[in-house]
């Protein structure tokens, strides 16, 4: 019998030889920023637990305590029977958190994205994304069959004028990351919110990175940027900052009641477990009574570019906060980089194309509240060292 799928082994070896192969491995996570991979324990530079809450006793005992009196899976989408009282409790304390008067749990943040933005728009209608979106933006972009006008947030004019030729559509719908996931730059929310305003488009953003972090009360960019009011639909995820895991959507009682009878992916999905529920609303309650952990964080995240700056390593011009990228442009550079920093105990994610546009591989460097002064101090040196023996 022919074998249909022979191609992929070419495609795979084609992989291989541009050094896009991406492997497979086993961490075993622990408390506090450190993880093994193999036996060798590492300072964990790549999660996305900014707040070090995925570990923490109090989530523990609440996922342990939901569990037991709930049981693992949550048996049927949240439509059916799968909503319980801790996702009833948890999507109310969203809406609260984020000022909002409804909110959504969804199975993961990229669910939300891909299942929201087509009940939004349709063929009638036209989408402006940022070039850089996460890719679940996309997809769900793609998904509702709008056009779709790509811009780059660093050329803010360029969005304007697509927007004035917009008139002949029915909607406008602007999507954006709030924190570029890879480049740690934030979205310019405030000239969105005006040309919003301006050409009569809603506003979605997606606070993946955002929440938790940014903020007085780290409800994320938008509250940075004081410009809450102003975007129609807010995005999160429950698995970075606040730990756990599920996506949610926040905005008016009418967007979320739309959401619950047409988004597919929380229709035809099934509920988050009731313990992922408990998790995060005790990630919550931590995020309100502990504002030191995102003060911290975005301190520490300060020095640590200044410090790169001073050894001639540079971040992007606009990153900030605790995505610290360093540019290598080439696949093997940045591969080979994260391995030397792995063999001198940091785990450290080398982004390659697709994540990334060609030519701009990187190091991905994720600070967390778990990493101490010394930690950095430890990872500069160790980078350095990286670096001059590349030269
Ligand atoms: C991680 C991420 C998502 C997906 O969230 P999950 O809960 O992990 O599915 C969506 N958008 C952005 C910008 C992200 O970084």
């Amino acid at each position: 019998m022919p074998d249909q799928l022979h191609w992929l082994l070419e495609e795979l070896l084609h992989l291989d030889a541009e050094q896009l192969n991406r492997r497979r491995r086993c961490i075993r996570a622990e408390q506090d920023g450190w993880c093994s991979i193999d036996g060798q324990r590492l300072r964990n530079f790549a999660s996305n637990d900014y707040l070090n809450l995925a570990h923490d006793d109090r989530l523990i005992e609440a996922a342990c305590q939901a569990a037991k009196e709930s049981g693992v899976g949550a048996r049927a989408s949240a439509l059916v029977c799968g909503r319980t009282n801790w996702h009833s409790k948890l999507e109310k304390e969203l809406a609260d958190f984020e000022g909002q008067e409804a909110a959504l749990l969804f199975p993961s943040g990229f669910a939300a994205n891909t299942g929201t933005i087509p009940t939004l728009v349709n063929e009638q209608d036209v989408i402006f994304s940022d070039r850089l979106n996460h890719a679940s933006l996309i997809d769900g972009c793609r998904l509702s069959k709008a056009q779709i006008r790509i811009y780059r947030h660093d050329r803010i004019d360029e969005l304007e004028r697509q927007m004035q030729d917009s008139g002949s559509f029915r909607r406008r719908l602007i999507v954006t990351d709030s924190v570029f996931s890879m480049d740690g730059d934030l979205a310019p929310l405030e000239e969105i919110a005006w040309l919003g305003k301006k050409y009569d488009a809603a506003i979605l953003i997606d606070e993946a990175h955002g929440t938790g972090v940014f903020g007085r009360k780290g409800r994320g960019v938008a509250e940075h940027l004081g410009v809450e009011s102003e975007i129609d639909i807010r995005i999160g995820t429950l698995s970075k900052s606040l730990g756990s895991l599920g996506g949610f959507v926040t905005g008016s009682r009418k967007l979320i009641e739309w959401l619950w009878n047409r988004a597919r992916s929380q229709i035809f999905s099934t509920a988050l477990p009731a313990a992922a529920c408990a998790a995060a609303s005790r990630a919550l309650e931590i995020i309100a009574s502990e504002p030191d952990r995102r003060k911290r964080l975005l301190e520490m995240s300060d020095r640590f570019r200044r410090e790169l700056a001073e050894v001639g390593l540079a971040t992007p011009e606009k990153s900030v906060g605790p995505i610290v990228p360093l540019i290598l442009h080439d696949p093997s550079k940045a591969v080979r980089a994260a391995e030397e920093l792995e063999s001198r105990g940091f785990l450290v994610g080398a982004i390659r194309p697709p994540t990334v546009p060609v030519g701009t591989s990187r190091l991905r460097i994720a600070l967390s509240c778990a990493h101490t002064d010394e930690d950095l101090r430890r990872l500069l040196a160790a980078l350095v060292d990286v670096f001059d023996q590349d030269k």
